[in-house]
């Protein structure tokens, strides 16, 4: 059985607290998406952990952890990562890198640092791991894959040829230093020695997995609203945030793929630029950052503060559609608990007139929030395992964003750790 575990908004949802709950029953997790620069906070028996290129498996000793061929390989990042979690006393993780994946190079971070100080102030406030000059790459038919530095020949070949158009870029637009192709050489040299021990056809290793009835956890990266194609272009990643490209992105069919849980945060937090309806500024947003998450709203790789905004109806139902939720996990409502009043925001105002649906980001700039305000349950919620133990308040307004989004909420996190979940009978 295969599920996915994926945002609906703009990533930070506490996707990572659901994965690693979820984990506990799953065989095999795989990230299929994006790199390095987005990660996932977790809190377990061996400490905090950030995570930005482990799946989030990695802590349970019976899961195996893989990197899909559409993920974005940092690998380097991917070595540190798994030193740092060995070395606190987590037992060695079983890992698997796609033979299909491709790779993350020095020079990928180089443009993409770049690109940003040419752009100074209109820049889309990337975290300058190099991921969208990676899928660019990608795309032209450039890049490395991983299964490519097994063939020296190839090698030797293609670094001239990449150095070359990369330089043309480096000069004339950058005014940068040169790559050298003996460099890159040397570079790809590194990363055949650090990964080689987990490559693996993915693809075939999940075949035969899904054959054998393994559950499978399909582990997503950011939120619907990121999507390339669905998303608030151009402010958006480069790869698919959406369970759809799960199937891609593992090498697994379609409709294998039988649960989908979408993850939607109790407000709404954002980083990077961008039109963000429900946004909310001053005190009012700092209070909320503060309390936030566990230990506030900062991003978990930059440590940039988040921006901060109500929960909102029409970002979260469109978000839960384009993922396909079968299933909604409500997170952070604990947060909540502080609020007298909590608005909602239930429409958006677009040149005069109220609609729910999420539209294209030319009119998404337009659009004011037309909010509801909830009564708040003034609670520490904490602790609570059953769903009718919660204050009414606090039902009221799990009940009333579900009827809004359209999707069942079945699972509400009321706290950062493993066991802090309701469960739900829908
Ligand atoms: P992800 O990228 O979607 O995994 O999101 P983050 O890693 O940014 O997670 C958001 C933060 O919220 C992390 O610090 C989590 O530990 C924390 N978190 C997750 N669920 C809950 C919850 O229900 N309550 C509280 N207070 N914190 C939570």
């Amino acid at each position: 059985m295969v599920k996915a575990v994926v945002g609906a908004n703009w990533g930070d949802e506490g996707k990572g607290k659901i994965t690693d709950m979820l984990g506990k029953e799953s065989d095999i997790i795989v990230r299929f998406q994006g790199g390095a620069n987005a990660g996932h906070t977790i809190v377990n028996d061996y400490g905090k952990f950030a995570l930005h290129t482990l799946p989030s498996g990695v802590f349970y000793d019976h899961t195996t952890s893989i990197i899909g061929n559409g993920v974005a390989l940092d690998i380097p990042k991917l070595f540190g990562e798994i030193q740092s979690i060995v070395e606190k006393g987590v037992p060695a993780p079983k890992i698997l890198v796609s033979d299909r994946a491709q790779i993350v190079m020095s020079y990928h971070k180089l443009f993409d640092a770049y690109e940003e100080e040419r752009l100074a102030g209109k820049s889309f406030g990337s975290t300058k791991s190099g991921i969208a000059p990676f899928y660019s790459d990608k795309y032209a038919k450039i890049g490395f894959q991983v299964s490519e530095l097994f063939d020296d020949d190839l090698l030797k070949e293609k670094v001239v040829r990449i150095a070359e158009q990369k330089n043309v870029l480096l000069e004339h637009l950058y005014h940068k230093p040169l790559l050298n192709p003996d460099d890159l050489y040397n570079e790809l040299m590194e990363y055949k020695k650090m990964v080689e021990p987990y490559v693996c056809n993915v693809s075939l290793f999940l075949h035969n997995a899904i054959k054998e009835g393994k559950n499978i956890l399909l582990e997503g990266q950011l939120g619907s609203l990121k999507d390339p194609d669905h998303g608030i272009y151009p402010m958006v990643t480069s790869s698919s945030t959406l369970a759809a490209y799960g199937a891609i992105g593992a090498g697994i069919p379609p409709y294998e793929i039988k649960q989908i849980i979408t993850v939607c945060k109790a407000y709404s937090s954002a980083v990077g630029a961008g039109a963000f309806v429900s946004e909310i500024f001053g005190d009012e947003a700092d209070e909320l950052r503060k309390r936030g998450g566990d230990g506030g709203e900062f991003g978990a790789t930059t440590g940039r503060p988040r921006r901060m905004g109500w929960f909102d109806c029409v970002a979260s139902k469109y978000g839960c559609r384009m993922q396909g939720a079968t299933d909604v996990a409500f997170t952070v409502l604990d947060v909540l608990g502080y609020l007298e009043e909590i608005p909602v925001c239930v429409g958006y105002e677009i040149n005069g007139e109220v609609t729910t649906e999420f539209p294209v980001t030319h009119l998404l700039e337009k659009a004011k929030p037309v909010y509801k305000v909830l009564p708040g349950w003034k609670e520490d919620i904490r602790g609570i395992k059953k769903y009718e133990d919660l204050p009414e308040n606090c039902r009221k307004y799990i009940e009333f964003i579900e009827e809004q989004i359209g999707y069942p909420i079945t699972m509400v996190s009321n706290g950062p750790g493993r066991d802090d979940i309701i469960y739900r009978n829908k």
